[in-house]
């Protein structure tokens, strides 16, 4: 099953985006059944079984961190990383910067929609927290993500959408040196269709891909 769904996410994708299978509510099997099936990217929003999934998965298989991380965990997984989705705070930067081995490719979340529950920058906090991120040379940051808000309105979801894409756009003068905002992170199951005529080119897919848990 997780075969036959990616291979038509795969036709529906292109090659627009990255695909990231979301793996969080999904065994150690499951995952390799989906390494088998040809993904690469998979993305984890827990701290917990994350580890295990890494070992067990080859080495070029990529992870991504799309979960909130805490900074006092930031020591324990970030050598296993090769992405965090959810960066929106200098302690988060800071420690990458204590403790990586590496350079962590990193996305601005940015809480477009503006609801309370959502992590994430205000959009006009975003190009001072651009500015500060310079002094962290661990960090890269490749481009925005964002979360889409909770409802069936698809004039709403898309008007989210596109404000990252417009924000990403107004910020790319300020790319230099570690600061290279071009790629969105944005699209999940119920919304990638959507965020693909967008602009998105990472999608981030659980249940559509891996099966409901
Ligand atoms: C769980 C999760 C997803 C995938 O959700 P689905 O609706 O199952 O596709 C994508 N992004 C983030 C940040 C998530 O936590």
């Amino acid at each position: 099953m997780i075969r036959d769904n990616y291979e038509q996410l795969s036709r529906e994708i292109g090659d627009q985006a990255v695909l990231i299978a979301v793996t969080k509510y999904h065994s150690v099997e499951d995952a390799l059944t989906a390494y088998d099936a040809g993904i690469r990217h998979f993305g984890e929003s827990r701290i917990e079984g994350f580890l295990e999934k890494r070992e067990a998965l080859p080495e070029d298989a990529e992870v991504h961190f799309i979960g909130t991380l805490q900074s006092r965990k930031v020591k324990d997984v970030i050598d296993h990383l090769n992405y965090v989705h959810s960066l929106d705070r200098a302690s988060v930067a800071k420690k990458i910067e204590q403790y990586s081995s590496h350079t962590v490719k990193c996305f601005i979340q940015v809480n477009i929609s503006g609801e309370t529950t959502k992590h994430g920058l205000p959009p006009e906090e975003v190009p001072g927290f651009l500015e500060d991120m310079r002094a962290y040379s661990r960090v890269r940051i490749i481009g925005l993500m964002t979360m889409a808000p909770h409802t069936e309105d698809e004039a709403e979801i898309s008007e989210v959408f596109e404000q990252l894409g417009i924000l990403r756009d107004s910020l790319r003068e300020r790319n230099s040196g570690n600061i290279q905002v071009e790629e969105l992170s944005m699209g999940m199951s119920n919304d990638y269709h959507i965020a693909l005529r967008h602009g998105a080119t990472y999608i981030r897919i659980g249940s559509k891909l891996m099966g409901s848990r």
